[in-house]
């Protein structure tokens, strides 16, 4: 369909309340979370609305998750399904196979338009909430284009130059201080944080400051006639779209659900920064297109910690109860929520038991990273003591665990005496110096994590059959115009499409302005990696 086609098409349902168009879309990713995760939170009745209230009233099908290359997709293809409506390979973020002629020919990417530079260019007012790093995969995918989802750095410095958000709040900050600053992840002295303010957007680094920025946001839009719409004529024009609110609140993910201290109210909640970036897209009178991901689900799959991934599910349910609560009050606004995929085969019940113990995920305190990193600091201050590891290590790994709510000893916690000798070999290793390990805040394939968590797991009888993805469907919600679409069987790229289709943007067209700025900025300064020298 062309442009013109398009734009016509959506100004027909300027009254928000015809089939099939939304003036603005809060599109959902619950990372990682297959069908299982919504019956064992729902089951274990952990979360504050006692039954996934806000969400399950809105399941409305199923989609299929495969990528372009892969039955089991990860994180970059998923998102990018969603984002461009075009599947592709895993790894790749935000751009689409060149397949050449004849098996097992390398593929080349071009990049594809997102669904949030086509409602850009259309004035929309877009945004970006997530709870890993703004720059892991699945925020990547709709606004940079990268065929290497691990090179964040780049991602990072693409969202800030080349697309004028209007909120992006999450984790990631390592990112965007200049390799100086400690604690950075660059290799550069590219300060993306005094860039991002050049560029007019607003630090918050905290839940107060965030609340405060977004108040202002929404007052200065409401004293400006025509509502500051946050699009754009002309790449020159863009500099001057309104609110522009960068919220970093960790260096890396944020941190868990289950691991925030109490009374710790200076990390803002998925529902928090969701209701923050609600009020500062809300006065755009060309509506909005707001990204939410629930992106450490999925963390919590890998390790195969069962409780951990529960409370996820739960702050995933409160920031739908935030969007709901919205919509109600802005008929024309459609709710979208897919998991790009299932982590870690998740089953209710598990090893010949008919059972499930959520009296056991309710006890758990702390997740499986919490633990682990307590048991390398434990290990490691062993050590610095000249103490006997072998010696002290089993009364260690006992502390950790009663820590968080597991008996090691006791029957019911199911741990036996052989995951425990692993667990120690591993907490050994882990800690040693000389394997330079300990420093990283990484739960890939971490081998005591997982262990960890799958001795935590143990005791609730959820099973679990992977600690990478598995390609089972997952659950589409849906609410508000165009929410039909969503029914039934879906592919992956087809909800893509149908979010694309119910806010009548064109991602092409959005793509080409993403192009042009990019360019501009590559002439004043060019990347690293093309930096002569
Ligand atoms: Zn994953």
């Amino acid at each position: 369909m062309s442009l013109a086609a398009r734009t016509s098409g959506a100004s027909g349902g300027d009254d928000g309340t015809s089939a099939g168009r939304a003036r603005s879309v809060i599109f959902f990713v619950s990372d990682g979370m297959g069908p299982g995760y919504v019956t064992m939170t729902r089951e274990a009745g952990l979360c504050a609305s006692s039954t996934l209230g806000s969400l399950t009233p809105h399941l409305v099908g199923l989609c299929e998750t495969r990528s372009a290359n892969s039955m089991v997709t990860d994180s970059a293809a998923g998102a990018t399904a969603y984002a461009t409506g075009f599947r592709t390979d895993n790894h790749v973020i935000g751009e689409v196979p060149i397949r050449d002629f004849g098996v097992g020919a390398p593929a080349s990417y071009r990049p594809a338009g997102t669904v949030l530079e086509g409602a850009q260019l259309a004035g929309k007012r877009t945004g970006i909430v997530t709870t890993t790093r703004v720059t892991h995969a699945t925020p990547a995918a709709f606004s940079s284009h990268l065929a290497d989802r691990d090179d964040e750095n780049e991602i990072a410095r693409e969202q800030v130059y080349s697309l004028e958000l209007n909120v992006l709040f999450g984790g990631g900050r390592r990112h965007f201080d200049p390799s100086s600053v400690a604690g950075s992840a660059r290799a550069d002295a590219l300060d993306l944080i005094a860039d991002a303010r050049r560029e007019g957007y607003a630090l918050v680094t905290n839940a107060t400051s965030m609340r405060r920025a977004a108040r202002e946001a929404a007052a200065e839009a409401a004293r400006s006639p025509g509502g500051g719409g946050g699009g754009y004529a002309s790449p020159r024009a863009a500099a001057s779209s309104r609110p522009r609110l960068l919220g970093l609140f960790a260096p890396s993910h944020m941190p868990y659900e289950i691991d925030r201290a109490e009374g710790d109210v200076e990390t803002p909640t998925l529902a928090e920064m969701t209701g923050a970036a609600l009020e500062a897209l809300a006065p755009s009178e060309a509506g909005f297109f707001l990204l939410v991901e629930a992106g450490r689900i999925d963390h919590a799959g890998h390790a195969n910690d069962a409780a951990t991934a529960a409370r996820e599910v739960c702050a995933y349910d409160a920031a739908w109860a935030v969007a709901l609560e919205f919509a109600d009050r802005h008929p024309d606004v459609l709710v979208v929520g897919s998991s790009d995929h299932d982590t870690g085969g998740l089953s209710v019940g598990c090893c010949d038991r008919y059972a499930m113990d959520g009296d056991a995920l309710r006890r758990q305190k702390f997740s499986a990273e919490y633990v682990a990193y307590a048991i390398i600091d434990a290990y490691g201050a062993a050590r610095t003591n000249g103490e006997d590891i072998d010696a002290q290590g089993p009364a260690i790994l006992a502390a950790a665990f009663a820590a968080a709510g597991r008996d090691v000893d006791a029957a019911e916690s199911r741990i036996t005496a052989e995951a425990l000798a692993a667990l120690h070999e591993m907490a050994k290793a882990a800690s040693d110096p000389a394997n330079g390990a300990g420093g990283t805040h990484g739960y890939e394939g971490w081998a005591l994590q997982n262990a960890v968590g799958e001795a935590l797991s143990a005791a609730s009888s959820v099973g679990w059959t992977s600690h990478g993805h598995t390609g089972v469907d997952v659950a589409v919600f849906a609410r508000g115009p165009g929410a039909e679409a969503f029914r039934g069987y879906s592919r992956n790229d087809e909800v893509g499409r149908a979010v694309i289709d119910a806010l009548g943007v064109d991602p092409a067209a959005g793509l080409e302005a993403f192009e042009q700025r990019m360019a501009l900025k590559n002439r004043a300064s060019p990347p690293p990696s093309q930096t002569p020298g």
